[in-house]
């Protein structure tokens, strides 16, 4: 594994809610290392006219929380944290380079940067171009800049955004953040897919009928209505998240585990997705008050922020198609929303049953196109939360006879929990920091990227669509029934194990 070099991470945004929950968090564990962490430097920045001091106390506090000893956070924060109050003129920035090469200097580092783009949306370009023009995209080490997401609202805003960082910056220095991609399990998407042959030689048009991804949230927009309602689901949710798990479902394995060699097989999975046609493809919702994990919520309508005529869709449903050699004929659902049942992220692959049906049927052998005649499907649950792990459902025979001499089945499966063979699995921001320190993007959206996942959606955000209602504490509006009835994921219980008799 690459190491960690000496180097100064600036996040921008350092008064915000990101930097405190996730980013200090995660780089304080990834210093443990004594050697690391006395060369490795902290520089925070944001409007707001703090000192090093309160800085450092956020910090302390947030690393409280998180339960780690009061003496260790303390003397971190003392030696490594910084910070410099940064608004938006030029001038600003030119004090910040000053005060970079000061602690450079001062603390003997040389010259490694990250610039940590914590900040709102409609501020990275501003944050990009005052970089670039302090001189500040280039230094005597290497010099990264990460954008969080949002990157864009639509096609043209990311091309311009794109356009307004390769103006200072080369591709191989950006960094852009989708933090599903650090998640354990996602990676373990490739490793399962590419490490394992048997399913390989399955995952394609003869053998799979369909494939579900499931991204749920019990939650509603909380804090976040103001920001929500001018963005909606497919913004916030479908074109980041759910698209990348798409592609690392759908990708052709790649040359190599190199981060071109990976991100050249994503981008020509969503070159080859059809734009889904919002009339038959998509089903959008909006959630009501409802009851979710025994707690009663209100609608998205009575939420802080939000206006009480909003058409903004908290749910999205779509059906969409790639048409290339692996998939042509093999629907990919995919359905996301806010105040569903449950907390979950799960892929579901159904595979093509049985050509013909030797059980449950008079006796003799029959096709399962007929309403009476069943042969179950197998399926393949990949669970990314909350529960990380798969579970390969398939049928065997129930102990025993049904009275009429035929045999009954009964679906179980084999099941792996990766908390169970692990423990627990690190934070995806940590993953995701240490591979902007040591200059790893495999796990980061490259430019052309991110446009053809802005130019998929392209139809859907400016169509006239309608907005379902549903409860929440449901699976979203019933209209989604026309897209597909029966889900695998999420829908159903876990198959219950059965206990050994005599065990
Ligand atoms: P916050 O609103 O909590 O913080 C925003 C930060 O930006 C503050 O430090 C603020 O400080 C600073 N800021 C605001 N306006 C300006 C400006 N004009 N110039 C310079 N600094 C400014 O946001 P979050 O921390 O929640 O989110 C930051 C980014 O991360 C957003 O883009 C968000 O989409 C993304 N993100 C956040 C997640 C989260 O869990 N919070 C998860 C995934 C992505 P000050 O006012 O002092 O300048």
């Amino acid at each position: 594994m690459p190491q960690i070099q000496p180097h100064l991470f600036v996040i921008f945004g350092a008064t915000g809610d990101l930097t405190k929950r996730k980013l200090i968090p995660a780089l304080y564990h990834l210093m443990q290392d004594e050697d690391v962490a006395r060369r490795c430097v902290v520089l925070g920045a944001a409007r707001s006219d703090w000192s090093d001091e309160q800085f450092r106390t956020s910090a302390q506090e947030a690393l409280r929380e998180k339960g780690y000893s009061e003496e260790a956070v303390s003397t971190w924060c003392t030696r490594n944290l910084f910070y410099q109050c940064l608004g938006d003129d030029g001038d600003d920035y030119a004090a910040l380079g000053d005060r970079i090469d000061q602690l450079e200097r001062h603390l003997d580092l040389p010259g490694n940067r990250a610039f940590y783009l914590s900040l709102p949306p409609s501020i990275y370009g501003p944050a990009v171009e005052g970089l670039g023009e302090a001189g500040l995209s280039e230094s005597p080490g290497w010099t990264r800049v990460v954008v969080e997401k949002p990157f864009g609202y639509d096609l043209p805003s990311a091309k311009k955004l794109n356009e307004t960082v390769h103006r200072h910056f080369d591709e191989d220095q950006v960094y852009r953040i989708d933090h599903y991609l650090g998640k354990e399990t996602v990676q373990n998407l490739m490793a399962f897919r590419f490490g394992n042959a048997i399913f390989e030689s399955l995952w394609n048009r003869e053998h799979i009928e369909r494939i579900e991804i499931t991204v749920a949230e019990g939650l509603g927009v909380g804090g976040r209505g103001g920001y929500y309602d001018q963005s909606g689901h497919v913004r916030d949710m479908v074109q980041n998240h759910l698209t990348q798990l798409l592609t690392l479902v759908a990708m052709e394995p790649p040359s190599s585990m190199d981060a071109n060699a990976i991100r050249q097989e994503k981008v020509k999975v969503l070159n080859a997705v059809q734009q889904p046609n919002p009339e038959t493809d998509v089903v959008f919702g909006q959630y009501q008050s409802g009851t979710v994990e025994g707690e009663s919520v209100s609608g998205y309508r009575e939420e802080p922020d939000v206006p009480d005529d909003s058409t903004t869709e908290t749910f999205a449903a779509l059906r969409l198609n790639i048409p290339n050699w692996r998939w042509q004929g093999v629907p990919f659902y995919l359905r996301t929303g806010k105040r569903l049942p449950t907390k979950l992220t799960q892929i579901a692959v159904r595979f093509e049953g049985a050509p013909v049906s030797l059980f449950q049927t008079d006796g003799q052998p029959c096709i399962p196109q007929g309403a009476d005649c069943e042969a179950r499907s197998n399926e393949l649950l990949i669970t990314l939360q909350p529960d990380e792990g798969f579970d390969l459902r398939f049928e065997v025979k129930a102990p025993g006879d049904n009275g009429n001499g035929t045999m009954n089945l009964e679906t179980q499966q084999l099941s792996f929990s990766y908390q169970d063979a692990f423990g627990p699995v690190p934070d995806a921001y940590e993953t995701l920091l240490r591979d902007i320190i040591v200059g790893d993007p495999t796990l980061f959206v490259r430019g052309d990227e991110v446009e053809a996942s802005w130019q998929l959606y392209s139809p859907l955000l400016d169509a006239e669509r309608p907005v379902h209602p549903y409860a929440a504490g449901t699976w979203g509006p019933e209209a989604v029934d026309r897209l597909l009835s029966n889900w695998t994921s999420g829908a159903r219980e876990r198959v219950p194990q059965r206990a050994a008799e005599g065990a």
